[in-house]
């Protein structure tokens, strides 16, 4: 027997929603589906706890998952974006199986797509419909905060919810902060979730910049977000003396280093990230304290190769 939420049925998704941005929900099991209810595998016995109303926990004989790759034990078999899975597994009969048992399974996931590649200048998915209906549009939570965002327009990634966090727990009230490739602005909705601070987000995509706009009027924050649609090393030449500059765009950040450095204060910090080798690591961070920068941190954010990781760096700068 395990423990299962009964919720009733015309409620049924947003109580999924609301337990999946929770991590409440035992994915080895099944999501069970009655007449007029639906029963919802409990990582955890929440019997004292306070419920919504309408439900309760029972016990009842749990359905193994049929499914092999799930969101968080799955190692990169896809990643989640509100109802949207997309899935970079290249043999494709194993992406259609994988897509179709999570339609079944998963009723909150309404589409699932193969990502076929990151392509230009927006840095947007050429995205094939696996399984499900043909929606691009969809509400996303990350840490407490609602995105719209439309992944055929638009580019994000949900691996990077944890740095996004960490990046905004780093900032002080008061500092002002550049976006430089804002997208739908999830940096910056962080830190402004987080921090009164002064945040200009900067971005060339258009449909980012609208998606944008929804998601800061969606959203009860603490910071101030001004928004540019433009392109940044253009942009960036108007401020000066700024405490933060958040560099993601990973395959060709480096080339804005010099006009960020420029645009940054002395102290000031910015939050860089790129896909690098343990090589090209060493030898990038060699060439930032040539530039006149002090490695103040750095991390993995996530794997992209057998030989190459997503490394956030934390940089320093120490002179003109
Ligand atoms: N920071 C966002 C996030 O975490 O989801 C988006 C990062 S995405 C890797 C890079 C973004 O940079 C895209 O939204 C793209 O449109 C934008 N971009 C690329 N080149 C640009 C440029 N020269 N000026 C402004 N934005 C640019």
């Amino acid at each position: 027997m395990t423990k299962h939420l009964k919720v009733p049925k015309k409620d049924a998704q947003r109580y999924i929603s609301r337990m999946r941005s929770a991590d409440g929900i035992d994915n080895n099991y099944q999501i069970q589906k009655g007449d007029d209810f639906v029963l919802i595998p409990l990582k955890q016995d929440i019997t004292g706890q306070e419920k919504m109303p309408g439900s309760e926990v029972v016990d009842v004989e749990g359905l193994q998952s049929k499914i092999k790759f799930l969101p968080k034990e799955a190692g990169g078999a896809f990643d989640l974006i509100g109802e949207i899975a997309i899935t970079k597994i290249r043999e494709e009969e194993r992406a259609i199986e994988l897509a179709r048992s999570l339609i079944l399974t998963h009723p909150n996931i309404k589409a699932v797509y193969l990502d076929r590649g990151i392509t230009g200048k927006y840095r947007l998915r050429d995205l094939k419909l696996l399984s499900g209906s043909e929606i691009y549009l969809t509400k996303y939570r990350e840490n407490g905060i609602m995105f719209q965002i439309d992944v055929s327009k638009v580019y994000f990634s949900p691996r990077l919810a944890t740095e996004r966090m960490l990046v905004a727990k780093e900032v002080m009230d008061g500092e002002t902060v550049i976006d430089l490739f804002a997208g739908v602005g999830p940096f910056a909705l962080n830190i402004a979730k987080e921090r009164d601070a002064n945040i200009i987000a900067i971005d060339s995509n258009p449909y980012a910049i609208e998606l944008l706009h929804k998601n800061v009027a969606n959203n009860n924050l603490r910071g101030k977000i001004t928004s540019y649609c433009a392109d940044s090393a253009e942009k960036i030449v108007e401020f000066s003396g700024v405490d933060r500059i958040i560099m993601n765009l990973p395959h060709e950040a480096f080339s804005f280093v010099t006009a960020a450095k420029k645009t940054l204060k002395t102290g000031g910090i910015i939050n860089y990230y790129e896909i690098l080798n343990v090589q090209e690591l060493e030898d990038r961070m060699e060439t930032f304290r040539d530039m006149g920068f002090e490695l103040r941190a750095k991390r993995v954010v996530h794997g992209y190769s057998k030989t190459q990781n997503m490394y956030s760096l934390a940089l320093r700068k120490l002179r003109e």
